[in-house]
């Protein structure tokens, strides 16, 4: 692979190294773009604190920091400034004039939590309840319409477990939306190297068959996580089993 989209930093509390050792390991593994897309800050409320990424007060920071090394390696790698960004409608409003004050030039959708985060169900979590399933879908599908999103991360990320056709048709539904948007859908590296219950098999086949395009993106917690080409091996296994159309590189969406 030549570019990775999905590269996270310190800020978000559970990722590590400093962001020049990102730079100096997406050379190693010879890429030419590394987009750097921590977790978003959010405008939530008061009486609702996130722990898993930045606060609002560090979003400067975190742009001047990327922007310095685009400086830095002008010539050597391209490093657009991006964020992982849920679509929560209660504080998207608030929070996209800051975001636009800030430079971010594109955000990858990792829809994490349903609702607006507080008091309300992980995707990731195990569960048989379909309208949490449904609820998924639906976000995902209004958070597409925005427009707003470069390409969607770990879309598997929903772990419903309850009737295979359920699952299979609801995901479908997601699969044409993200068609219709031109909303490039992602294989998410580390799902793979770490051992997660994404990628999801019958996702990607869904994917295929409605023919969606595809990326392979690190979602780096760590320097070394841009070297893990083992998984980069898996996800091309999967785009070849279901013969999903890959792109190298995608254009990003201004926000
Ligand atoms: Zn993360
Ligand atoms: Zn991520």
């Amino acid at each position: 692979m030549i570019a990775n989209y999905h590269t996270h930093t310190w800020r978000c509390n559970h990722a590590t190294g400093d962001e020049e050792s990102y730079v100096k390991a997406a050379l190693e593994s010879g890429f030419s773009i590394l987009g750097f897309s921590d977790h978003a800050p959010q405008c939530f409320p008061d009486n609702y604190h996130s722990t898993i990424r930045m606060e609002l007060e560090q979003l400067r920071d975190y742009c001047d920091t990327i922007l310095a090394l685009r400086k830095k390696y002008a010539g050597n790698i391209d490093i657009p400034l991006g964020l992982e960004l849920e679509y929560y409608p209660g504080s998207l409003p608030k929070l996209l004039p800051i975001l636009k004050d800030h430079g971010i030039e594109y955000a990858i959708l990792g829809q994490h939590f349903l609702g607006n985060e507080a008091g309300q169900p992980y995707a990731g979590r195990a569960t048989e309840d379909v309208s949490i399933l449904d609820g998924y879908c639906r976000q995902s599908m209004d958070a597409m319409q925005t427009g707003l999103f470069t390409y969607f991360a770990h879309p598997d990320l929903i772990r419903y477990v309850g009737e295979d056709r359920v699952y299979r048709r609801h995901m479908r539904r997601l699969c044409q939306e993200a068609k219709s948007c031109g909303l490039p859908l992602e294989i998410n590296m580390l799902g793979i190297w770490s051992g997660r219950h994404y990628p999801q098999e019958r996702f990607w086949e869904l994917a295929a068959e409605e023919g969606c395009s595809v990326v392979i993106g690190c979602d780096a917690h760590a320097p070394e996580h841009l070297k893990r080409m083992d998984a980069e091996d898996k996800a091309m296994e999967i785009v070849n089993r279901y013969g999903l159309r890959l792109l190298e590189t995608v254009s990003l969406r201004k926000i």
